[in-house]
């Protein structure tokens, strides 16, 4: 069967976002024929933005539950969280002893830090944790750990791809074939939201709107979506504008079609809120219920999570670091 990885950073409260992109059609794969799918927290990359022990634990539990509530069945899927299976780590020293230095130099996320010190005249590396720069190599043991073929990934994602294939490729080569070396799955017809402010919506730009808001605060930020100053009856554009991007992703074709036909006839900017708010409240009531009951018991989450992780270590992240280490002429603690 193939095997389909998917995380989140625990890094704040899951968004529209994260359900679009990640949540929503990992949770329709997961029910699939043919398809062993492993979803994790990633805790241990959340500690790279944040070093606020309260928000990473909050968001721990915020996203578990999200995931849940949406519909996940943690006695059919691999459900974890990254840092309860703490192989992950050791593999990550592994593949950081055979990744070249030149190839993380050219990591965009470590590229977009280096240009925005330029920018404003600091040292290239200003600021910059040797975490972001390790970034790719840690996120490269979350996937060969447990050999996943494929990774559903925005295309700014595939250069990590890539790279977990370069380490995993090199450790092959001088220690034997341990590694399937993973694809990417670009995922063509997922959109990217934009947020409150034109941007990316993302946890990191408080541009968000939360998942499971409650009912009057999800209202209320929508109606807060910037919008240009065009008058009711003025025709509106649908290209560039973060109104007609979430609504579509919530809304059917034909649905779709008749926004696309407002906006020409001139809907008012109020009265399309309105609409997209009805439209996404829609979709989100029901799991926002379940969510509620989820997160009222946070020891029922913990307990499934640690449940995930033990059986995700004796299944395979213990006997493959045994035998990594082995390879490598490390003593195999197993
Ligand atoms: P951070 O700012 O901490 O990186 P984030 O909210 O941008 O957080 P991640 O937790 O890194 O997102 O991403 C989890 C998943 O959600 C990924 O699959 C990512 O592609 C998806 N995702 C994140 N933001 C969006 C968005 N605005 N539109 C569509 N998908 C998104």
């Amino acid at each position: 069967s193939t095997r389909v990885l998917t995380g989140i950073t625990t890094s704040g409260t899951p968004h529209l976002g994260n359900y679009v992109g990640a949540i929503r059609p990992a949770v329709a794969a997961s029910r699939g024929e043919g398809v062993e799918s492993f979803y994790f927290l990633a805790d241990y990359h959340a500690l790279i933005k944040v070093q606020d022990p309260a928000r990473v634990q909050r968001s721990t539990l915020e996203i578990a539950a999200t995931w849940l509530a949406c519909g996940l069945d943690p006695a059919k899927v691999w459900f974890y969280r990254q840092s309860d299976v703490p192989e992950v780590q050791e593999l990550t020293w592994f593949l950081t002893c055979v990744a070249g230095k030149g190839l993380l130099n050219r990591a965009h996320a470590y590229k977009a830090a280096v240009d925005r010190n330029r920018e404003v005249g600091e040292d290239d590396d200003a600021g910059v944790t040797a975490g972001l720069y390790m970034y790719p190599v840690l996120m490269a043991a979350d996937i060969l750990i447990f050999n996943a073929d494929k990774v559903p990934v925005g295309r700014d994602q595939i250069q990590h791809i890539e790279m977990a294939r370069d380490f995993g490729q090199r450790f092959n080569h001088l220690y034997g074939e341990h590694f399937t070396l993973p694809e990417a799955a670009i995922e063509e017809n997922v959109a990217t939201l934009p947020g409150l402010d034109g941007r990316k919506m993302s946890k990191s730009y408080d541009n968000t709107i939360p998942l499971f808001a409650p009912r009057d605060q999800l209202r209320k930020l929508i109606f807060s979506i910037i919008t240009d100053s065009s008058m009711p009856g003025e025709p509106k554009r649908t290209e560039g504008s973060a109104l007609f991007q979430l609504f579509q992703a919530f809304a059917s074709e034909t649905e779709t079609a008749a926004m696309r036909k407002a906006f020409a006839d001139g809907i008012g900017w109020g009265d399309a809120k309105q609409m997209l708010f009805e439209r996404i409240d829609a979709e989100v009531t029901p799991m926002r219920e379940a969510y509620e009951a989820l997160m009222a018991d946070p020891a029922r989450i913990e307990a499934t999570l640690r449940d995930g992780a033990e059986r995700l270590r004796a299944t395979y992240a213990r006997p493959l670091l045994g035998r990594l280490r082995d390879a490598v002429g490390l003593r195999d603690l197993s």
